[in-house]
């Protein structure tokens, strides 16, 4: 026999947060989400995911910044993060200037925890993520890659930060071809 599932709406699905819609969703789907679209788009994956990072990383932090202020900033960004919050990951240092960049390391990143062993980083969300916010938060053009990741078997996932201007994210665009990535918004 078959087993029915009944289920009725009453209210519209809507969750709110710092007045903006959100969701939750399991980390799993977004790695599946990956996942799909690497099997079509292959390489080009990697700079897809890290331009939708920074859009991303730009519009929560300027939604983070107009309920916060710039005050102790990023100590309350690493517990909206952290699994006392969205459950993304556990920031374990932040250290960017304007002038030249820096290096955020990252544990627990969800999307390495879920895809499993990778010869290569995987979190190029994430990666574009941070250059969004970092340039929200200090007005300059970043580029970021990705140096160590758990999936490949490290302890953390390294991101490496890095000022650039216009010309010089054109020129890496060029020459990294299909995996390409540019701070240009
Ligand atoms: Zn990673």
């Amino acid at each position: 026999m078959t087993k029915s599932y009944e289920f009725r709406g009453r209210e519209a699905p809507i969750l709110e947060q710092l007045g903006v819609r959100v969701i939750v969703m399991r980390a799993g789907t977004f790695v599946d989400l990956q996942k799909s679209m690497e099997l079509t788009l292959r390489e080009e994956v990697e700079a897809l995911l890290y331009e939708a990072g920074i859009k991303a990383g730009r519009s929560s932090t300027k939604v983070l910044l107009r309920e916060w202020g710039k005050k102790d900033f990023m100590r309350r960004w690493a517990e909206f993060y952290s699994s006392d919050g969205c459950g993304w990951f556990k920031l374990e240092k932040a250290e960017v200037e304007p002038e030249k960049g820096g290096v955020v390391r990252i544990s627990g990143s969800f999307i390495a925890e879920e895809y499993g062993r990778s010869e290569k980083p995987v979190c190029h969300f994430l990666c574009g993520f941070l250059v969004g916010v970092f340039q929200e938060l200090l007005g300059v053009e970043l580029t970021c890659e990705e140096t160590k990741c758990a999936a490949m078997g490290e302890q953390y996932c390294e991101f490496k930060l890095e000022r650039c201007d216009t010309d010089l994210a054109n020129h890496n665009q060029i020459k990294r071809q299909t995996s390409a990535k540019s701070s240009r918004y």
